[in-house]
């Protein structure tokens, strides 16, 4: 793709010109009505080849700049990102579905330039690990050359950034790789970003999982920075072996939260609302497991009912809404399923749980569950929609050992009117994360990554610009 520079991108229809396809294109319809947003390209293995060749060229020259001059790139991707503000936000709200309000599109082109900003100012000097007189040894981090990113659909160009971002700030050139889903919002960022970085720095290829598995296994790509389901997170791991690629794998999750005996209901229930259900429940590390001791059991429904009934959810350009549809039907079916199993088990449907299938758009009503056994589907399963298990407990041990009980472990938290305590608890989930009285507020200077198989490697921070470098000690 090639923009120049003196190209407007300040509506939606420029960037779609911006990114209209030559070749080969596939239709993408708005989740939330149907109608065709616009055509995107669906790239071919040569152009991926071409993509990967290009920023190999590009990359001994931008890894040759100084961290500083590198940073102020990214502050002026920062300057372009905003100056598109709204347009992105449309064209985001109008293919991923999430409403412009609330914290959903704006909110998310919002993030890209805060990490755009936050990843150029973090400080990484060489590591002096012994200096004793007789050996000096410093660890550097180098460039790692090309690397591999690989997105999800939720949250695409937020999620993009992340990987982009300290990529370049560490001196790689960078081949993305959309969600099929939402190729327009993620290609349309890149055509933003590179009107202020130097040629072939960034390139964005537009395919399917076929493309995902060229770049996985590329011989010219060196690291993959990869967001989305564990079971393509463990098909990368088997692709990326033969070329012992450096992986960051931010896979699936199912949060818990665990409220003690001492919250007030009502006083938290809207941050509980907005931890389970921000994008509506489309997010990684959102609530998706709530656990509350029997004592408060009732209020806490209760609380959760009466903000759920007050958010409402509809087509995303209209300024009321602050939910929307699901992404996709495949995902839809996944929530509608797993909703059907706990009722059919016996659970209580406090509100929802029955999408009207005869209107436009993906579109699953809030629904909370009560009642609800541990071992059902729509606890144990990641649902990534908008329906939360509210789970019973009598015990905290038996509440921690609920919330360890599964084989992912990106996020959690505890909620309680005594941080010492709920630190205490807290220390005991086998988490990436554990937050005290929030859930899922990330921070661009704060490392964020997975336990288990929600993945290993982290973002963020140096401990994220760590991750996009190889590690060299000098030793003399
Ligand atoms: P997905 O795994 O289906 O797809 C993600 C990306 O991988 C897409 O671009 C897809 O084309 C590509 N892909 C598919 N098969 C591939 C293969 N064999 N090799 C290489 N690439 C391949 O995930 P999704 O449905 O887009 O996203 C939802 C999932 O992502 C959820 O499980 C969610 O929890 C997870 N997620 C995790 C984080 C995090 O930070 N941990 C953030 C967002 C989403």
């Amino acid at each position: 793709m090639s923009i120049q520079p003196d190209t407007q991108l300040h509506t939606c229809q420029e960037l779609l010109a911006a990114i209209a396809p030559t070749g080969e294109s596939r239709v993408i319809t708005d989740p939330a009505t149907g109608e065709v947003v616009a055509t995107a390209p669906v790239h071919t293995a040569d152009d991926l080849d071409a993509a990967v060749a290009a920023a190999r060229a590009a990359q001994p020259g931008w890894a040759a700049l100084s961290h500083a001059e590198r940073s102020e790139y990214l502050n002026k991707a920062a300057d372009a990102v905003e100056a598109s503000a709204e347009a992105l936000a449309e064209l985001l709200s109008r293919e991923q579905g999430k409403p412009l309000n609330g914290p959903n599109a704006r909110f998310e082109v919002g993030a890209c330039a805060a990490w755009l900003r936050a990843t150029a100012s973090f400080e990484l000097e060489p590591e002096v690990v012994v200096d004793d007189g007789e050996t000096r040894a410093e660890v550097h981090y180098r460039p790692l050359g090309v690397v591999g990113a690989i997105g999800p659909w939720n949250w695409p160009m937020m999620i993009s950034v992340w990987q982009i971002a300290p990529s370049l700030r560490m001196g790689n050139t960078v081949v993305v790789k959309p969600s099929e889903y939402t190729p327009l919002s993620v290609l349309a960022l890149g055509a933003v970003l590179n009107q202020v970085l130097p040629k072939d720095l960034l390139h964005v290829v537009s395919g399917g999982r076929d493309v995902g598995e060229r770049i996985s296994a590329h011989l010219g790509i060196d690291k993959i920075m990869f967001t989305g389901s564990t079971a393509t997170g463990k098909a990368i791991i088997r692709s990326s072996a033969d070329t012992v690629k450096r992986l960051t794998l931010e896979l699936g999750g199912n949060d818990a939260g665990i409220l003690l005996d001492d919250v007030d209901p009502k006083a938290i229930a809207q941050d509980l609302f907005w931890g389970a259900f921000i994008n509506t429940g489309q997010t990684c590390a959102a609530l998706k497991r709530l656990y509350v001791p029997d004592s408060i059991y009732d209020q806490v429904c209760d609380a959760l009912v009466e903000v759920a009934e007050q958010m409402p959810m509809g087509v995303g350009l209209d300024e009321n809404n602050v939910l929307g549809p699901l992404q996709n039907k495949a995902q839809f079916n996944i929530v509608a399923r797993l909703v059907e199993a706990a009722k059919a088990s016996g659970a209580r449907v406090l509100i929802g749980g029955n999408p009207d299938e005869s209107q436009p758009g993906y579109f699953y009503p809030t629904t909370l569950v009560a009642d609800i056994d541990n071992d059902n589907p729509l606890v144990a399963e990641e649902q990534f929609g908008p329906a939360l298990p509210i789970i019973r407990y009598s015990t905290v041990d038996e509440a921690v050992q609920m919330a360890n009980g599964l084989d992912v472990g990106l996020g959690a938290s505890v909620w309680s009117a005594d941080p010492a305590k709920a630190r205490q608890v807290a220390a005991r989930i086998e988490a990436g994360t554990v937050w005290i009285n929030k859930h899922g507020a990330v921070d661009p200077r704060i490392p964020f990554g997975g336990a288990k198989q929600s993945g290993y490697g982290l973002e963020f921070g140096v401990a994220g610009l760590k991750g996009l470098g190889t590690p060299q000690v000098i030793n003399g």
